[in-house]
């Protein structure tokens, strides 16, 4: 398991760890920077992952390389939340806090793994000429998918 000890944050304030890790469950390279900071109660992760998986095409059903450049920003809590810390804690929109529930390290393959898989787009296609004539937009893409059929339907009257 890929770990970074608290106790070694906590005596140095801040470890950086820049590494290559490879995700086998989504056959991922990572580059990952990241920097890990002591915060009193909790422990911030600040970075960049950039990097490469294989995707299937949602439309083709071909294979095709996704490339991800993401910056991570993260919240740990050392001790649980729930008790004393619940009524403080009200953080943005998106922004994660991971309750270590007293435990001494973090785990760095985990946070990679959540990371990469945030990135990933809801709606998987190869490239804007992926046997399709029509070009979809990003917000097109994040419609419904059950819509797709009245997409095609649509198409082939143009033809
Ligand atoms: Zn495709």
């Amino acid at each position: 398991m890929l770990s970074i000890s608290v106790t070694e944050i906590e005596q140095k304030q801040k470890v950086n760890f820049d590494e290559n890790v490879k995700i086998d469950e989504l056959q991922a390279d990572v580059s990952a920077k990241l920097c890990f900071e002591n915060l009193g109660e909790f422990i911030k992760v600040s970075g960049n992952i950039k990097g490469s998986l294989p995707l299937t095409c949602d439309r083709c059903l071909s294979e095709y390389n996704f490339d991800f450049n993401s910056d991570i920003e993260e919240i740990y809590a050392k001790n649980s939340l729930y008790d004393e810390y619940k009524p403080e804690t009200e953080l943005k929109e998106g922004q994660f806090i991971t309750d270590l529930e007293g435990k001494k390290e973090i785990d760095v393959y985990d946070l990679l793994y959540q990371s990469v898989i945030l990135t990933l787009p809801n709606k998987k296609v190869c490239g804007i000429n992926c046997n399709m004539e029509h070009f979809m937009s990003e917000d097109e893409l994040k419609t419904d998918t059950r819509m797709d059929v009245f997409k095609n339907i649509e198409i082939s009257r143009k033809q």
